[in-house]
């Protein structure tokens, strides 16, 4: 096999907890990962020797800052291989907007370097050797439905919700997610919602009570910095969208809806010309 093509797919946040600030200046978080359909395209081609990154946009790096690239170098190192990849990727989630993007790319070109070079692994060895590259990342080795604690790095898997139309808007506005929680700190945010009953209606493979309406404790610093995350949730009240809210760090929102011809609908007539709108679904492990 000298040649592969693998999908990277984005997630959202079906909610996010703040649960306290660690002695290493990192926040503790609980949360639920959801993987949706909404995907980057990665090329990757052996090469004899180095290791060599290229974008669909000239916005992203192409050298180690490259998350893609770090997974690559780790892959390298780990294995002892004399050789090297190419690596292409068509990015097709926004940067920077809460949807894991670069841990993504990152954990698909891992998985991927294991499948071109033939080499067995094991998912939990590869998570640990993700996690040097972000926190998030483990969890994008196989997506699906999972709740995330710790810094998003303890995974523990839970039941497909299902298949649901979701509507993901992100504004063009880019969130530098230290800024969020040092901005989170100093506002002392108290959201007082269910996380648990969250937790257990999906682990019990219940129907989720989109009414409790979950909260994401980033959204209000988010908010103060980002004034289009406020204006895009002020569209979508007036859909008839399930639940909506922002992922991650923000900026994008993502909106819940019954069926599919909703969610085009308002995607169709979204007023705000240059934001990048979707409708994409959940999806299961991969
Ligand atoms: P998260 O939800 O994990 O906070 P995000 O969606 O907010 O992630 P990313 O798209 O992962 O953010 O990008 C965060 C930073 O990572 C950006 O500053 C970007 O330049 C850098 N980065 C490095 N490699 C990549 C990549 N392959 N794709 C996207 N961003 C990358």
């Amino acid at each position: 096999m000298k040649e592969l093509y693998v999908n990277a797919p984005a997630k959202i946040n079906l909610a996010l907890k703040v649960a306290g600030l660690r002695d290493d200046g990192y926040h503790e978080i609980k949360t639920i990962f959801q993987s949706i359909s909404l995907a980057d395209r990665i090329k990757l081609k052996k090469r004899s020797g180095g290791i060599v990154v290229k974008n669909s946009t000239v916005e992203l790096p192409t050298d180690e800052e490259n998350l893609a690239y770090q997974a690559a170098e780790i892959f390298f190192a780990e294995n002892d291989i004399a050789g090297g990849v190419e690596v292409y990727i068509q990015k097709n989630i926004p940067i920077a907007a809460g949807l894991a993007g670069g841990s993504t790319d990152a954990a698909a070109v891992m998985r991927a370097l294991y499948d071109l070079y033939e080499l067995e692994y094991d998912c939990s060895e590869l998570r640990t050797l993700l996690a040097q590259i972000g926190s998030d990342v483990p969890y994008c080795l196989e997506g699906g439905t999972v709740y995330a604690q710790g810094r998003g790095e303890k995974l523990e898997f839970l039941p497909f919700i299902g298949e649901k139309d979701i509507l993901i808007v992100t504004p063009q506005f880019c969130i530098p997610t230290p800024e969020i929680y040092s901005l989170y700190d100093q506002m002392k945010i108290k959201n007082n919602f269910d996380f648990d009953k969250l937790l257990q209606n999906i682990k019990a493979d219940e129907k989720i009570n989109w009414d409790l309406d979950y909260k994401n404790d980033l959204e209000a610093p988010a908010k103060k910095i980002c004034q289009d995350i406020k204006d895009i949730k002020d569209i979508i009240k007036k859909t008839a969208a399930e639940f909506y809210l922002m992922s991650g760090s923000g900026p994008t929102v993502f909106a819940v809806y019954k069926d599919r011809s909703r969610a085009e609908k308002v995607a169709a007539r979204w007023p705000r010309k240059n934001d990048f709108i979707r409708v994409v679904k959940t999806i299961d492990r991969y």
